[in-house]
């Protein structure tokens, strides 16, 4: 009988606890662990945001869920790892001390740095959590003319919430009558072209800007925001009413003492398997992959890991290697919604669709992972 245990109930950790129930006998123990009970669908939040999903249509009670593919919960924050002892240390939760393992799935997803910039906690918005993609909403609706400043910080690592927050707002106030009284700015670090690595997608993108009337400003590295601006490290500034950031993401602390990752993002082979651990496997926003981080990254690398997993149980070699592809929906709220995929290894060109039709994609996505997983 071996031991299993999953750290994050997000789209790495929910997948291949899934996937283990459905592969490994009834011997062997799958347990969940995570800090809260709830699965939170990161890509509906813009939409909740923007008052077009209620709170219950992003997230689910993940006991209710595991129970039903016997696999056990654990609500805890978990400290860290021990891969000598094979254990892990929890810091406070339903159960306390550590926890063993004979397998260990690490899928902890990101850590929001806001520390790395000064004034983030206090002035800005921000979509990566539930509570705070509301909060966002009330200033929405309480905002009605000026300059709405929506970006990345550097490291953040995920532009496609932006660029669908920047594309729904133009439509709410296109709706309200106030389009013209609004200026809408997107900023980041890089350009258009090297968020997606790929020019023809960076030629989509700046298509349906222009044709919103969203203006894009590039070479714009974020470490300051005060009340009413937002400043770079290289001098510049601009002022805002409404702003909503992505903050510098990092891998998880829980690895950070044990010189396996660079900026706690955990260093992987293709078959998911850490890098300088043994028995341990991780999946997700936490790998250290070059790109952009994505929910359909973390569930095809779960796949790949739980069947090397199941495989090393076995006492064979890894049968599933993953590769490296970007494959998403950027909604634009109606015809200039965009669909790319990009091989990011190998770096061929991206193949890129454009139309109403992915607007609606996007939404039953949502609904195939609540009829599935909920
Ligand atoms: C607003 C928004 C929109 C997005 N849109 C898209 C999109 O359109 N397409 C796409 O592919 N991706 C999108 N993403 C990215 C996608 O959501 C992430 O890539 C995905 O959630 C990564 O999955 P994960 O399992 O690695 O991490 P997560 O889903 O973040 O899960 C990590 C889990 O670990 C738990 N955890 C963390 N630390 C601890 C600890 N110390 N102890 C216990 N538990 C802990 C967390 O509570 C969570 O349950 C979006 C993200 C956001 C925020």
């Amino acid at each position: 009988m071996a031991k299993i245990l999953i750290l994050g109930g997000g789209f790495g950790g929910v997948v291949a606890a899934e996937r283990l129930a459905e592969q490994l006998g009834d011997e062997h123990q799958i347990t969940l662990v995570s800090r809260s009970r709830n699965f939170v669908f990161y890509p509906g939040l813009v939409r909740l945001a923007f008052g077009k999903c209620q709170r219950e249509d992003v997230s689910f009670n993940l006991r209710e869920s595991m129970l039903n593919r016997r696999v056990n919960f654990i609500e805890a924050e978990v400290a860290r790892v021990d891969p000598l002892e094979h254990k892990v240390i929890i810091a406070h939760g339903e159960v306390e001390g550590k926890l063993h393992y004979d397998y260990l799935v690490f899928a902890l997803g990101r850590r929001l740095a806001t520390e790395r910039v000064r004034g983030f906690y206090e002035h800005a918005h921000h979509l990566l959590n539930v509570d705070k993609a509301l909060k966002f909403g009330n200033a929405i609706s309480r905002f009605h003319e000026g300059r709405a400043v929506i970006g990345q910080c550097p490291n953040a690592r995920m532009p496609v919430p932006v660029y669908e927050t920047a594309f729904a707002l133009a439509r709410l106030l296109e709706e309200r009558g106030e389009r013209d009284r609004v200026r809408i700015t997107i900023v980041g670090p890089e350009p258009l072209g090297l968020q997606f690595g790929d020019s023809e997608v960076a030629t989509a993108l700046q298509n349906a800007l222009n044709s919103q009337d969203i203006e894009f400003l590039s070479g714009f590295p974020i470490d300051r925001v005060t009340s009413d601006a937002v400043m770079t490290s290289n001098g510049r500034a601009i002022n805002y009413n409404l702003l909503m950031l992505l903050p510098p993401f990092q891998g998880s602390p829980a690895i950070l003492h044990l010189g396996i990752s660079d900026d706690a993002y955990i260093n992987v082979d293709s078959a998911m398997r850490v890098l300088g651990a043994e028995r341990m496997y991780a999946v997700g926003d936490c790998v250290n992959f070059g790109g952009p981080k994505m929910g359909h990254m973390a569930v095809r690398q779960a796949v790949v890991a739980a069947a090397n997993l199941e495989a090393e149980i076995e006492g064979h070699a890894p049968v599933s290697h993953y590769s490296h592809e970007m494959r998403t929906i950027i909604d634009a709220s109606g015809s200039d919604s965009i669909y790319l995929h990009k091989d990011i290894w190998t770096n061929e060109p991206a193949s890129v669709r454009q139309g109403r039709f992915w607007s609606w994609a996007k939404r039953v996505q949502g609904k195939y992972w609540e009829t599935v997983y909920a």
